[in-house]
């Protein structure tokens, strides 16, 4: 697409612009997440920026200065990625917000309190969204967040701030969906651009990157639709691929698959399904608990888990043929629930794959070869069907 170029460029000059605006008195909040409200930060007038980046060995190398080699390599490199500081992004963080949905993440949050000197707000997560206590629970924690970043930067939660932030990011949701569901059938627009447009949008200011977007899905809906392709169409599952992390993507794409969808938290999962109620805190905290949960809360009922209906739905949505479910090493959350998450999909006739993996460069060959024979197992898979 040809956006693309622009937003990276925007991307780019992101950090000098940071820079500027701390200059001028704004405080920067990086976070990490996916229960966070971000528009919650941003109606307060902080400036928000997502952090998160992969496949790096030396930076998972550095974080384990800080951190046990037995946390997830995503969590490792993000301890390294803070404390090597030489990210132009990462300069100009002034605090740091986690949440708790993954016990990594708020483990990580403490470490980075207790070396880097940094102010980090932590939003506690219930285990069990289904319980009203549980929601009480999460109202009160997020009013309780807003609380302690109106206290130490002295800004206020307006009604009118509040109520444009949730209208603006709602728009920014609706123009994600909007470029994903195009993908999907789209000869130009690949699922990389799209996941690539979603990760610009970590850094980029929100006004104009709801701009981009709606330039984006113009450009988009100009194209051609695919003409009926034998590329086996791919879903991607599990652990988080943050900005950095192309290994298993750039494998895929290159034996010839197409990647048609995922469910990652980062990317496409966070902004389905977000339906703000009452403008208020508790409000937005709401409409985020209500999301499909994230794969980090335990939840044993598989026939009415919503993790579960929710892959289901994208799955159907997209047309995959086969999902390649990625587990990151020492990611229990994602690789506990790989199994379940095969059984169901097998018996659904999706063919599943899963590949465990981290940000070392001495399993490529042997992804590749797993990758490749499934690939040629779908092939062969979708034409006996139509043989059949
Ligand atoms: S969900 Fe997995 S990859 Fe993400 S922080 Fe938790 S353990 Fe790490």
């Amino acid at each position: 697409m040809n956006i693309l170029t622009k937003i990276q460029k925007r991307v780019s000059d992101r950090p000098a612009e940071l820079a500027k605006l701390r200059h001028q008195g704004k405080t920067v909040v990086g976070w990490s997440g996916y229960n966070l409200p971000e528009e919650l930060i941003y109606a307060l007038g902080l400036v928000p920026v997502r952090i998160g980046a992969g496949g790096n060995e030396k930076l998972v190398e550095l974080g384990q200065r800080y951190v046990s080699s037995h946390n997830c390599v995503y969590i490792r490199e993000l301890l390294g990625y803070i404390a090597e500081n030489k990210d132009p992004l990462i300069q100009q963080i002034d605090a740091y917000a986690f949440d708790a949905t993954c016990l990594q993440t708020f483990r990580a949050a403490e470490l980075v309190e207790y070396y880097f000197n940094k102010d980090v707000f932590i939003l506690g997560v219930p285990r069990n969204f289904y319980w009203t206590e549980a929601q009480d629970y999460f109202v009160k924690e997020t009013e309780y967040f807003v609380s302690l970043l109106e206290a130490k930067y002295g800004v206020k939660l307006e009604d009118q701030k509040l109520k444009e932030a949730i209208s603006l990011y709602n728009k920014i949701r609706e123009k994600i969906l909007e470029l994903y569901t195009i993908q999907i059938e789209s000869a130009e627009v690949s699922w990389m651009d799209v996941y690539g447009i979603i990760q610009a949008g970590y850094t980029l200011d929100k006004a104009e990157y709801l701009d981009l977007l709606e330039q984006a899905v113009e450009e988009a809906k100009g194209y051609a639709k695919e003409e009926d392709s034998d590329a086996p169409r791919i879903f991607l599952s599990g652990s988080i691929l943050p900005p950095g992390d192309s290994k298993l993507i750039n494998i895929i794409t290159k034996l010839g698959g197409r990647i048609v969808g995922d469910d990652l938290w980062s990317g496409i999962l966070p902004y389905l399904d977000l339906d703000i109620k009452e403008a208020t805190a508790g409000g937005v905290a709401l409409g985020y608990l209500n999301r499909t949960p994230h794969g980090a809360l335990p939840y044993l009922e598989l026939e009415s888990d919503r993790r579960i209906k929710k892959l289901k739905e994208l799955l159907r949505l997209s047309r995959a043929n086969g999902v390649v479910y990625h587990t990151l090493r020492y990611c229990d959350p994602y690789s506990f629930k790989s199994l379940e998450t095969k059984h169901i999909l097998v018996d659904e006739g999706i063919q599943f794959l899963e590949i465990h993996t981290e940000y070392a460069s001495s399993d490529t060959e042997a992804i590749h070869t797993r990758i490749e024979a499934f690939l040629e197992m779908i092939e062969n898979n979708v034409l006996t069907k139509e043989v059949v």
